[in-house]
């Protein structure tokens, strides 16, 4: 058995779907997973935790570990 490639090999979500916004493939794993690791505020690129920051502020991610809503949204 091979792994479905059109699935994130993390969480299972399809890949690439034009309607959803963390489905962007990340060699396999999807942006919504990646994310998570990215937008760790201690190791993560700050562009990144921006950018992850609004995806929750506009509700597209929901909140995880560090990165609970503030109350504002971290503009650049
Ligand atoms: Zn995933």
């Amino acid at each position: 058995m091979t792994p479905d490639a059109s699935k994130c090999s993390i969480c299972g979500r399809l890949l690439d779907r034009p309607d959803d916004p963390l489905s962007r493939d990340f060699g396999g794993d999807c942006w919504g997973c990646i994310g998570e690791i990215e937008g760790d505020p201690e190791y993560g690129y700050p562009p990144n935790i921006r950018r992850i920051r609004r995806e929750i502020a506009l509700g597209l991610r929901p909140p995880f570990g560090p990165l609970r809503p503030a109350g504002r949204l971290d503009e650049d």
